[in-house]
């Protein structure tokens, strides 16, 4: 399966997509020996370069996920290199292979303590983007105390040249003499932004060191220029702080940690299924429950019931399903053929018959059973691992930047094939009934980005974002 360029490179931890596109186009990233230009898409044979350093990409499984703690000193800076040659923050932290290290926000020069950082570039940006909020705690040594006026100031909001800006708290936490320190927060990150507040109310801060951000909190015990890893739950912490759901964790939990397990497939037969799985072609699946309910009333849920109906009479029942001709004459081909194969009276035992690509063979060739209507009864009626592609799944995928929408149904089905257990029909089943969850309450024609748990994983949602211009941190 290929994928966008810059998608591949912004895995590797080497920055954004945005700016894993600029790298694109100013010739720094070689593909087969050839400059990659934009819009070009990969796969696992080919061999991509950066800054003539090959990426070795063992396969398509995400690197791990890792989030770094560093407890910065005063002067150094955070950037990659210096013209003039002075310590930045990258000149301790352990090498990544073929990945690297990229900090969440920054720390001026002379402000010490704790600074995040990540191989993941879009959790990177997902934690400094505004929308997060995420809240900065600094203790801040000011020369002088700070007035009840100034105080009010600070709260209510200061202008400066980019606009004005506010301390979320601000408490007085000890000092004397000319030094007092005090606790400051607040929920963006410009530049200078906490020195240049105090100044703008006439204070100098003297020594800032920043405490926590967000939910991550700096060890008492880790010294001045060591770093630690954040612990299993200290990362999901913070990962649950943005709503970031880790790439690393299988599409079905993704999409299960924001809706629960499923109910799936709403039946209480596999015939059932099987007629539900013809009925639900085009159509809402409240219009194919009516139907349903028309046929149990008439006691024709059966192969045999059915096959003794008049075409006429089966129309009428199959009425609230829309299509219901065409329908009637799909559904009374599906009871002709389980009767032909001898499974009128238990149409489960279809599976034992013959292998599940023979089978689905044999139930493309009867008369209105597509591709996902054959999947969808190998899989909820017979209990066969086959993945169901439909609308849902397609809208998906390609929102998310997983799927072209040009691949064919075939190529979609192993595409998400590739990625799931050999054999496991719970997956299959759970993921499916997840997509569709997500595909009725997010993914919609019209989608509801905002809210969506995939809204930090999408393709689609962040190029809504790009478009909105959000402020650069
Ligand atoms: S973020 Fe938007 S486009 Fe992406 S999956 Fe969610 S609803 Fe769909």
């Amino acid at each position: 399966m290929d994928e966008k360029l810059q998608k591949v490179l912004a895995r590797f931890g080497l920055g954004s997509r945005r700016l894993m596109e600029e790298w694109i186009a100013a010739g720094r990233v070689v593909v087969n020996g050839q400059p990659a230009k934009l819009g070009d898409r990969v796969t696992a044979q080919d061999k991509i370069a950066v800054d003539g350093a090959v990426l070795r990409i063992p396969s398509w499984v995400r690197p791990r996920l890792r989030v770094l703690r560093y407890h910065k000193p005063a002067g150094e800076l955070t950037t990659r290199s210096d013209p003039e040659g002075r310590p930045t923050v990258f000149d301790r932290l352990p090498r990544l292979r073929g990945s690297r290290w990229i900090t969440i926000g920054r720390l001026d020069f002379n402000t010490e303590g704790l600074l995040l950082l990540t191989n993941d570039g879009d959790l990177a940006n997902a934690l400094m983007h505004p929308r997060a909020g995420i809240e900065r705690e600094y203790a801040v040594r000011v020369m002088g105390v700070v007035s009840p006026e100034q105080q009010a100031s600070l709260l209510q909001g200061v202008p400066l040249e980019d606009g004005e800006a506010r301390f979320a708290t601000l408490q007085e936490t000890g000092g004397e003499g000319l030094n007092r320190w005090y606790h400051v927060t607040l929920t963006e990150g410009r530049n200078r932004e906490v020195r240049r507040l105090f100044e703008a109310v006439g204070l100098t801060v003297s020594r800032l060191i920043r405490v926590r951000y967000g939910v991550v909190e700096m060890p008492r015990l880790l010294k001045t220029g060591y770093f630690d890893e954040l612990s299993d739950e200290e990362r999901e912490a913070l990962l649950a702080s943005v709503q970031w759901v880790n790439p690393a964790t299988p599409p079905s939990d993704q999409v299960e940690a924001a809706f629960g397990p499923q109910e799936w497939w709403p039946a209480q037969s596999p015939f059932e299924v099987m007629v539900g799985a013809v009925l639900t072609q085009n159509t809402a699946w409240r219009n194919v429950e009516k139907a349903i309910a028309n046929l149990r009333a008439a006691n024709a849920l059966s192969v045999a019931a059915i096959l003794t109906l008049s075409e006429s009479d089966l129309a009428e029942l199959l009425r609230p399903s829309g299509f219901y001709r065409i329908k009637t004459k799909r559904l009374l081909a599906l009871c002709r053929f389980l009767k032909a194969r001898g499974v009128d009276a238990a149409p489960e035992q279809l599976a034992q018959q013959v292998a599940g690509p023979e089978l689905r063979r044999d139930l493309l060739a009867v008369h209105g059973v597509g591709e996902e209507t054959a999947d969808s009864i190998l899989l909820y009626a017979l209990d066969l691992p086959v993945m169901v592609v439909d609308a849902y799944t397609r809208r998906i995928g390609g929102r998310l930047g997983l799927l072209d929408d040009h691949l064919s149904y075939t190529e979609v089905q192993a595409a998400i094939e590739a990625e799931l257990e050999p054999g496991d029909v719970a997956m299959r089943n759970a993921l499916h009934a997840l997509l569709v969850s997500l595909g009725k309450d997010y993914c919609r024609p019209r989608p509801r980005c905002d809210t969506c748990p995939l809204h930090t994983h999408c393709a689609y949602a962040a190029g809504q974002d790009r478009h909105r211009q959000p402020e650069q941190p």
